[in-house]
């Protein structure tokens, strides 16, 4: 409790002696958000940028149509990768490729000197979730194939739109500053964030802009409370026999897997509230007449913070080794995924919250909110329609674990722990999906998507001139990020020295799926939209 009161009063008085010129100029609650400074020349800047995002909205809905129609799972984005990074070198960035030691991992680079500002967002889709988009209810594409069921398909379109206009306008006023574009590889896992972290992708990232689907904007800043992860695969070896002849002979692997999990399962009453764990068996074995000699069970654990992270992996090992000892099989482990719980910069959430109110919610058409009442009918919730107002900026540095009640993850945590960070979630999509899911692929190319990233975009670029117009911003963003972020609680990575990205997953599937959806890839040459290609009349609905 000291430690919080302690920490809450360096914040408050942190607040108090950066308030640039505005503190003098406009009094301001505590509650309020900062603002940047009054600056003639920025203002001017950030309408030409919002104008010129505005004539590239016709490209933006390309990328955003072409990346949602390749549809490929984490660690398998071939085809998006070549296609963004090809896109940024045309424009004079200069790609690094493998970054991590992962094949689909790039960063683009352009400009020189600071403040470097890095713009990422993840670009895997979700297993079996294919769907017709602008469709209110579930017609897949190609039926089991995976699908942009989270809509990561508009993230780095968003950033790159960003990119663009911001390098036309440093060029055009000879502005100083680096762009540094990369992608979220394989988020959908976990799998590659904190390599990024440990290949140095961010050590000299002076603010980093993460972007994030939503279904309206919004940003917050500090203690994120949601849940950081391990994602452990446990691997059993037995011995086969003929299950009819002589089972006495065998020892099975899948014993062992479902002994685990019957254990787990029990202890789940004595584990935190705040935890969260699931697991899915991937490997069972072959046949019932054979003894399976091998099995596996893929487990994510997690938790609030690091210690209680480890602590679940524990657990874990320790309860893998007792269902080995019961079956007579031997275990092996390996870490698939990681990341941190999230803590998000005061300084750029509040840089961006402003252009968030600046820039406002995108002029939904009534066709755009047919499809939404359409498909919260079909998915039996709330008819709420699409987003009609931002919601207020919200944050604090530390939430009492106690308020904590789990809940998803994502290993920009691991950024964030290692360089001033915030996650724009800007509206291309609505409440409907349960998320995972083909529900949550409906929006993500048509005009809802195309708009809100149009948007996004713009909230993007003008939070990026901020800082680069701004020395005083950067600063204070990383007086944030070191006096109180990171005063008492320093990053150690959960991935260990010897573990690499588990680049071979999701390899299969995408095999199986890849020669199909190869045809069903947006052609822009030939078709204004995928819409248009798929022959889907806007909006589809029962
Ligand atoms: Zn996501």
């Amino acid at each position: 409790m000291l430690l919080r009161i302690l920490l809450r009063t360096v914040c408050v008085a942190w607040v108090l002696s950066s308030c640039f010129v505005v503190a003098a100029q406009t009094p301001r609650t505590a509650a309020e958000p900062s603002k940047t400074p009054d600056n003639p020349v920025l203002s001017g800047y950030k309408r030409e940028i919002a104008a010129d995002i505005d004539a590239m909205k016709e490209f933006t809905q390309q990328m955003v149509d072409q990346v949602f129609s390749f549809g490929e799972l984490g660690f398998q984005e071939f085809e998006t990768s070549k296609y963004l990074t090809d896109i940024l070198r045309k424009n004079g960035f200069r790609i690094q490729d493998s970054v991590a030691g992962i094949p689909t991992a790039w960063t683009a680079t352009w400009g020189s000197g600071t403040p470097v500002i890095a713009l990422g967002s993840d670009v895997d889709c979700i297993p079996q979730a294919s769907q017709k988009p602008g469709v209110a209810y579930h017609d897949p594409i190609i039926e089991g194939a995976p699908g942009h069921g989270e809509g990561h398909n508009s993230g780095m379109p968003l950033n790159v739109t960003a990119a663009l206009a911001l390098k036309k306008l440093m060029e055009r006023n000879r502005l100083g500053g680096t762009i540094v574009l990369w992608p979220g590889i394989a988020e959908e896992l976990l799998a590659a964030k904190a390599y990024f972290v440990r290949a140095g992708v961010f050590k000299d990232a002076d603010v980093v802009l993460f972007a994030h689907v939503g279904s309206n904007f919004g940003v917050t800043w500090g203690d994120t409370g949601g849940n950081g992860l391990v994602s452990v695969e446990y691997s059993f070896k037995g011995e086969s026999a003929h299950a009819g002849n002589a089972p006495w002979r065998g020892r099975s692997a899948l014993d062992a897997v479902e002994l685990m999990d019957i254990g787990w399962n029990f202890r789940r009453e004595h584990l935190r509230i705040q935890q969260r764990s699931h697991y899915v068996i991937t490997n069972g074995g072959d046949q019932p007449n054979v003894v399976p000699a091998n099995a596996s069970v893929w487990y994510y654990f997690r938790e609030t913070d690091y210690e209680h992270i480890k602590e679940m992996w524990d657990i874990g090992d320790r309860m893998s080794k007792a269902a080995a000892m019961m079956t007579d099989t031997t275990v092996t482990s390996r870490l698939l995924g990681s990341a941190w719980p999230a803590h998000f910069n005061k300084t750029i959430a509040e840089a961006m919250y402003a252009n968030i109110k600046a820039v406002g919610l995108p002029k939904w058409s009534a066709d755009d909110e047919r499809l939404a009442v359409a498909l919260q009918r079909e998915l039996k919730v709330p008819e709420v329609g699409l987003a009609k107002e931002i919601p207020q900026l919200r944050g604090r540095e530390v939430m009492p674990d106690s308020e904590k009640r789990g809940g998803p993850s994502d290993d920009i945590g691991d950024v964030s722990w290692n360089a001033p960070t915030v996650t724009l979630n800007y509206p291309a999509n609505f409440d409907a999906g349960p998320g995972h899911n083909w529900a949550n692929a409906v929006a993500m190319a048509t005009p809802i998507a195309h708009k809100g990233v149009t948007a996004g975009a713009k909230v993007q670029a003008m939070t990026a001139l901020d800082f680069l117009m701004s020395p005083d911003l950067v600063a204070s963003a990383l007086a944030y990020f070191r006096n109180v972020q990171t005063k008492d609680q320093k990053y150690t990575p959960l991935i260990r020295p010897d573990d690499k990205p588990a680049i071979w997953l999701n390899e299969q599937t995408m095999a199986k799926y890849r020669a199909e959806m190869k045809r069903y890839y947006f052609d822009p040459t030939r078709y204004k939209t995928y819409l248009e290609q798929l022959g889907i009349t806007y909006p589809t609905v029962r």
